[in-house]
Formats: C-alpha cells, structure tokens, sequence
C-alpha cells in the first residue's frame, strides 16, 4: 500500500476527533475512526432516560459568534434552539447570580459581613497595586484579586469539593481561567449610586437542540460516512508501530479480535495518559503522562413529581454542606418544557476515579443527593419517582502545580512521531468547552494536511493553554 492510500486513523469519537475526521475526508483523506464505546459523542453525547435526556452532564453549545457556530449550526437540520443562559448560586442560604455580581453579593448578604468583605476587597486591591507579588498558586491569585473574605466564601472550599485538592496546590492557570475579575473602581461607582460597567461575562447565549446536544455528533458522523470516512465503534488501540519517527499502523482490538491498521498519520482525542502509555515502547519518557490526573463525575439523575423547580439551567451549591457541585433542571434548556408533570434534576460531584465516592453504591449516591435536595428546598423523597446514576471517568483535567512541566514533557516525548498529532480535550489535558474542542481539532487536522510536524503543533495549540479563548469548560 502506497503512502497516498494509507488512512489517518482518528482516536476517539467525540467531538474533536469528529471534526478533525470531517476535516481530513473533506480533504480528500481516507480516514478510519477508532471509538471504544457503541456510540459517537464523548461526554458531550445524549442518550434517552424515560422522557427525558441524559448527558454526561448536560451540554450547551456556547455561542462565540465565529465559524464554528455555523459548522455546529451546519449539522443540525433546520434552525437550533437559541436561547440565555440562566446560571445562579447558593450562597449562605440565598440564591445569586453566576457568574458572581460583587455588587449583588454585597446587597444580598448580612452588612456586617458584607462591609467586612467590601474592606477586605479594598485592602487586596490597594496592596497589590502598592506592593505587587506574583501569583504561585490557585488560593493565593484568588486572595490577592479578592481579599480573604470573598475568596474563601465563594471560592476557597468550592474548589476544594470539585478538585478534592487544597487550592494552594493547584495551578494558578485553573484560576486565571474559572475565576472573574472584579473591578474595584466599578464595584465604587456602583456604590455611590453610578450605573458602574456590567461584568463581562465569556458568552451569555447557548444552542441546544431539542434532541439533545448528542444529534450534532450524530450527524458529524454521518457526514463523515458521507465523505467515504470509516467509523469503527468499540474499538480500541493496543499498539502505535513507529519506525524513523513515524507511526506506521496502529493495532486495533474490535470484538474480541486484534487487527493492523497501517496508516499514514494519525490524530488521537483520547486522554493523554493513555495515549502516552501507547507511545511507550518508543518514547519512555512519555511515562510523566501518568502524573497527569484528570477528576471524575458522578451524575444523579432525580425525576420529581412536579412540573418544575425553577426557571434556572443550572444552580451552583457553593455553601459548604453541600456534597454535589451544582445541578441542572434539564428541561429548561429545551424550547417546549416536557414532559410535563414531572421534572428532571441532574447532581454533579467530582471524585477521584476508583475512590470512595467512585465506588459508592447507586443508592447511597442518590440519598446524598436527596440530602442536598433537602437543604435547597425541601423537595423531598415522597416526591421522588425514578433516579439513575451515571460514572464518567476523565472529566476535569486537574491543574496541579506542576502539571504545564509533565505536559511540556509528555509533548516532548510524543514528538518523537512526526505524524501522531492529540489534540482536543483529552489529547491536550485542557479544560476546553465544546466550541475550542472544535476548533482544536480541525486545527490539528489542517497542521496533518500541511505536514507540518506533530511538534510544530503542540507550539501552535500552546495559546490555548494561556485561555486566549477567556477559557470555559462548560
Ligand atoms: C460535566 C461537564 C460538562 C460540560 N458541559 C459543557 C457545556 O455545557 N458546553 C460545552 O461547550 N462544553 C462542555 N463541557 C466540555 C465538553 O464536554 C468537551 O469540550 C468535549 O466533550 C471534549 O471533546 P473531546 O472530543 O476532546 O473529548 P471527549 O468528548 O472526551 O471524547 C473523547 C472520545 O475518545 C474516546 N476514547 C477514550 N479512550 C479511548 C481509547 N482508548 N480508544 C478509543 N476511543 C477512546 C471516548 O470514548 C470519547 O468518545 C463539559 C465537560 C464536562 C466534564
């Protein structure tokens, strides 16, 4: 087989490794899809649950307003639902914003509390303006724009229950990316009685399909079956065969048989620890890949015997009580709010894969969750009908100190192949959104159609580690 006829062979089918596929066979590419699971999706897939939609947390495509809204848009018969976003937080009790309005906050709270915070606030600020000291880590960037007060009501303990990680030892990358600057001069104006700016916010709007955000992935698949690309699902890669600094096939395991895949290149959306335990053989040190750890979800799905809780998508539970991270009312992201009658809460928390909570039984996971249910709003367990759970390993890249220098050598290592590019998500250890996944992807596949080398690419996705996007991850 000629270098010409060879395919690329795309790791993983979710969303960045559908678009990259769609690029390559756009271009004339023979392309073969390698998904070890039955369907195509990634965590942004949807499934069916009763009458209602089940994500992996649920999935909103944000609108940024470029090129990748119109290829979304471009795989969805007919117009997509638009519509913005309604996010809030529960904090001491009472419910607020999100992304946090200081000037909101300040109103809503007890004024003893809320001068001390004002003060703090001031005396961050002024300090750092007079004596300048740099960032080292998630807790000390957070103290220093926000003053100990605010930083440990809405931050600190938050981001130790989604991390499972005290924030002084995560990267200040995680809090340049999650954590909105607040303005002291605009919080002043808005204090005297002045109008002050609104707080930027990254993206208000969001497309979401009636049939959930999977049908996108669908029909991306479907277009790259169209353009002669192959999918393969329940596919996995046991072996990348690289010789002179190329991989020259890939061995796949597909119901219960193993094959050879030559190929001419190869672009991998599957997590960087596993594909640097691929690359193994050939690149050892590839081995700081394991010191890469990503944080898992456990999602509680509660349907309740009533027509609807709130108005909001999703309510973040920031006071420390709870145990779940947030919850998303999902018939609220739809245009007709059905069934009717009933109403779908999904929970969220974070742990590590393989630990206690990981392992928890189903039916004390949805106790948990009916606790915190309970502490919200009262709703309670008579009103309860049906509840599931869903375990998704790999959700969150955790930005540990340290973790650009194992990347920077991961990077390294795998560049040792000219010709295997990752990218997406998982292949980068980003915490992207759906939209820059996107954008990750066919990027990666215009570097493979130029033959630019793998190295030259991970240069080139490197503004992204800096959030040149503003940063989101959902
Ligand atoms: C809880 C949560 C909520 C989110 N909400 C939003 C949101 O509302 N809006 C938004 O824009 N973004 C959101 N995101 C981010 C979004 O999920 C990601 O940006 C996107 O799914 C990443 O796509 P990907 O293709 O890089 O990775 P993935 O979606 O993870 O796809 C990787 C694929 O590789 C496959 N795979 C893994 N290992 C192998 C292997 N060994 N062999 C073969 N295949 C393999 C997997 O099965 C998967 O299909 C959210 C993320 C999380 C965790």
């Amino acid at each position: 087989m000629s270098e010409l006829e060879k395919p690329v062979v795309v790791l993983g089918g979710g969303p960045a490794g559908l678009s990259a596929a769609v690029r390559l066979a756009e271009a004339g590419k023979k392309v073969i899809l390698l998904e070890k699971a039955p369907k195509v999706g990634g965590i942004s897939a949807s499934a069916r649950w009763r009458d209602f939609i089940v994500e992996y947390g649920p999935h909103t495509y944000h609108v940024k307003g470029d090129w990748i809204d119109d290829l979304v848009r471009g795989h969805y018969p007919g117009e997509l639902p638009r519509k913005k976003r309604m996010t809030r937080m529960l904090i001491r009790g009472r419910t607020f914003d999100y992304p946090l309005k200081f000037w909101q906050l300040l109103k809503g709270l007890n004024p003893f509390f809320s001068a001390r915070m004002l003060a703090d606030f001031a005396f961050a600020a002024s300090q750092n303006a007079l004596f300048p000291r740099p960032d080292e880590n998630f807790e000390s960037w957070g103290v220093k724009r926000f003053g100990r007060t605010l930083y440990d009501l809405c931050f600190g303990q938050y981001t130790r229950r989604v991390w499972g990680r005290p924030p002084s030892t995560l990267s200040t990358r995680l809090a340049s990316q999650k954590l909105h600057k607040l303005n002291l001069k605009d919080v002043i104006v808005k204090l005297l009685g002045g109008r002050g700016q609104e707080q930027a916010t990254y993206w208000e709007d969001f497309l979401y399909p009636e049939e959930g955000m999977g049908i996108v992935w669908d029909n991306m698949a479907s277009s790259l079956r169209e353009k002669g690309g192959e999918v393969r699902l329940e596919s996995r890669p046991l072996a990348l065969e690289c010789r002179d600094g190329r991989v020259e096939a890939v061995t796949v395991s597909r119901n219960g048989s193993d094959n050879r895949v030559p190929c001419s290149a190869v672009v991998s959306t599957i997590p960087l620890p596993e594909l640097s335990r691929l690359a193994r053989p050939w690149a050892p040190t590839a081995a700081a890949g394991d010191g890469l750890i990503s944080r898992s979800l456990l999602l509680v799905n509660l349907i309740f015997a009533i027509d609807s809780f709130s108005d909001a998508h999703w309510v973040y539970l920031i006071d420390p009580h709870f145990r779940f991270n947030r919850f998303c009312e999902q018939k609220n992201l739809l245009l007709e709010r059905k069934p009717e009658g009933r109403t779908m809460l999904t929970f969220e928390m974070c742990c590590d894969h393989g630990d206690e909570d990981w392992n928890r039984p189903d039916r004390e996971l949805v106790d948990l969750a009916l606790a915190d249910c309970a502490r919200i709003s009262g709703l309670s367990r008579e009103l309860l009908l049906e509840s599931s759970v869903i375990r998704t390993a790999d959700a969150y890249p955790v930005y540990a100190l340290g973790f650009e220098e194992k990347l920077g050598v991961v990077f390294g290592a795998l560049s040792a192949a000219e010709n295997l590019y990752s990218t997406g998500r998982q292949g980068l250890f980003l915490n992207t959104d759906m939209h820059d996944t996107i954008e990750l992807g066919i990027m990666a596949a215009g570097r493979l159609l130029k033959r630019i080398p793998a190295r030259d690419w991970y240069a080139a996705a490197a503004p992204y580690f800096d959030y040149k996007t503003g940063g989101t991850n959902r």
